[in-house]
Parts: C-alpha cells; structure tokens; sequence
C-alpha cells in the first residue's frame, strides 16, 4: 500500500500518518524525494480501511500496489534511485557508469594494471572477483581476502570504487572493508538468507539475474534487501539461459527498459556474461547503453586470452579503450554521457 503526501505535508503529519500505518500492524518505509514524500507500508495490508488514510491532513493520495514487489516497484520512488557513493559517483543518473576488471584478481601486477587501465579510460569501478562460484569445484576458485585487499589498494592508487562478488554470509563481514559495493551472483540471486543479511549493511549490493531467474523473480529478490532497509540495490541483466547455443547466455536487452518501467531500481548491463564470446561484447554493450543501462559492467584483462576465469568473454586494452569511445558516442545519441 502506498501512500503519496501532499508537496506541502509538513514533518509532524507524515509522522501521523506513520503512526496510523504503524499501528494497523505493517512496517513503513519511506522515502523523501525532492517534492514530495512517499510512504510505502508492508505487511498485512489487506483490511486496511483506504478512506482513514485518504482523509488525514497532508495525504495527497492511497493505492494499494498489485504487483507483489513492493519496495523495489516504481510506485515507491517515481523519480527513479540513484545510488550513490562515497566519492560522489552515481549509479542511476545521467551519466552512465563503467564498471570494469577481471573475471577474477590473479595477482598484484595484473590488479594494478587493470586498475590503471580502467581510470585512464574513464571507468569508475573496479570489479574482480575474490570468491569465485566455478561450474567445476577443479577450477580456480579466486585468493579470498588477500585477492580483495590488493584490489583495494590498486583501486584507491587510481581513484576507484571496488565492487566484488559475495558467496555467503560469512563473507559480508571480512569483505566489508574492501568493497564499495557488494555483487550477488547469478547463482546466488534466490539465495534468501544472503539477500536478507545484505540487507541490513548500508552498502550497496549490485543483484545480477539468474540464469533462469524471470524479472519479477528478480525484483522479488531485490525486495529482500530493500526490506531490511538497504535501499542501494543495483539491478544487472547479465543474460539468460534459453535454447540458444550461440552465445554462452541470451542477453535480454529487453529486461532493460522493462525494468526500468516497472522499478525505480538502477540496472547495469553486463554483456560479458551476456554473450561469452569477446567479440559480441562490444555490440551488446552499446546495444545496452541504448536500450537505458544505467552502468556497464565488461570484463577486462591485459593479456585477456590468458585469464584464469572467463577468458573468451574478456577483453583486451585496445578492445575495450574502443568501445568506451563507441559508448560516449551513443550515450550521448540518447541524452546521457558516459
Ligand atoms: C562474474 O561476475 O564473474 C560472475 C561469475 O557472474 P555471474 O554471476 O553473472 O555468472
Ligand atoms: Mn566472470
């Protein structure tokens, strides 16, 4: 259920309202926009009596919300989330963000290269896995807290955010100190109890789609953080797995503007996973920045054939450094930069 104040609603009558909603039993969730604020109440809703809320002093207007996403459907904030971070870079505004980095961080030399790599081009994140979720329990699995401290250091050498993927619970604590944003992987976008926990930090958490996950599946997912109070979530649309064989997964570059119909949620695209193949990644990236992501997420590696993890989807310098220009180009066709 939603509640929409009045522009002019003073403090002391959306405390009134909150209360009233409070006492019929549901949990409230408010969020303050430049004009206008919104209350938005979870729970058992049902029996509530609209018409109380609709004739109280500063209300502009009461629905109910159908969609069984609550949080994370645009209802709740119209004018779109922006998050943003410690050094002013925002995801879901109208520049569009370049997050880039290795599948996974292999060692010093490689970190620092990447890292200075990604700032000369204009990026603002650096992204490598530490805790890898392999197909094969053979493969490399990632260094853990050791790989996460080097990228920490190589990303505040260059002025850069970090963003790294986090399997588990254990993990939140220990990583804490070394990202900026946590990722959840496609393998883990249904993992509950993780989501719930990324929840109660205050850090914002990038939720990538599942391999099968549908969009409403994951804007069910995303509410499990949101819930816990975490309202900095990140969609990504990082392909799909359909009867296609081409390409390692389909990229749904539909789920971008869907998603931004139906959420106020920012979504990055991540053509690397999207495609698996280095030579789709450039035509689905711009194809992304086109269709509105709000970031791009590509993975990078100076001796990109020779990287441990997802190597055939990785790009080299020069690739990369090209497209970064190719993207300026058509953010800009769609009134954004980059
Ligand atoms: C990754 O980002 O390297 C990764 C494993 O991604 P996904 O969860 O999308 O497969
Ligand atoms: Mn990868």
């Amino acid at each position: 259920m939603i509640v929409a104040m009045q522009e002019l609603a003073t403090e002391e009558q959306i405390d009134d309202v909150i209360d009233a909603l409070v006492a019929e039993g549901v949990s409230v969730h408010r969020t303050t926009g430049a004009t206008q604020s919104i209350l938005a109440a979870v729970g058992p809703t049902a029996n509530i009596d609209l018409s109380k809320f609709e004739v109280m002093p500063g209300v502009l207007n009461v629905h109910r919300i159908s969609s069984p996403y609550k949080l994370a459907g645009r209802a709740f904030r119209p004018h779109g989330t922006v998050v943003e971070f410690a050094n002013g870079v925002k995801i879901g505004g109208e520049k569009v963000a370049v997050i880039a980095g290795p599948c996974a961080i292999e060692n010093e030399d490689q970190i620092h290269a990447i890292a200075k790599f990604v700032k000369a081009s204009g990026g603002e994140f650096l992204r490598g896995g530490a805790f890898k979720p392999r197909s094969s329990p053979y493969a490399f699995q990632g260094l853990g807290i050791p790989g996460l401290k080097m990228m920490h250091e190589a990303a505040q050498e260059n002025g850069l955010l970090t963003v790294s993927e986090v399997m588990e619970i254990a993990q939140i604590e220990p990583m804490l100190p070394y990202v900026d944003c946590f990722q959840v992987g496609a393998r883990n976008m249904q993992n509950f109890n993780l989501l719930r926990e990324l929840g109660l930090t205050r850090k914002p958490v990038l939720l990538k789609r599942g391999i099968a996950g549908t969009i409403e599946e994951l804007l069910l997912a995303s509410e499990y953080i949101l819930s816990g109070g975490n309202y900095d979530v990140i969609l990504c649309e990082r392909g799909i797995r359909t009867y296609e064989t081409s390409t390692r997964n389909t990229m749904d570059i539909a789920a971008i503007p869907v998603i931004h119909k139906l959420s106020h949620l920012p979504i990055v695209a991540d053509p690397s996973h999207g495609t698996g193949r280095r030579d789709m990644v450039a035509p689905m990236a711009k194809a992304s920045v086109a269709a509105g992501a709000d970031a791009i997420l590509v993975e990078i590696h100076p001796h990109a054939d020779k990287a441990v993890s997802d190597a055939a989807q990785t790009l080299f310098f020069d690739q990369f450094e090209k497209l970064m220009g190719e993207m300026r180009v058509v953010a800009s066709a769609v009134g954004r930069t980059l």
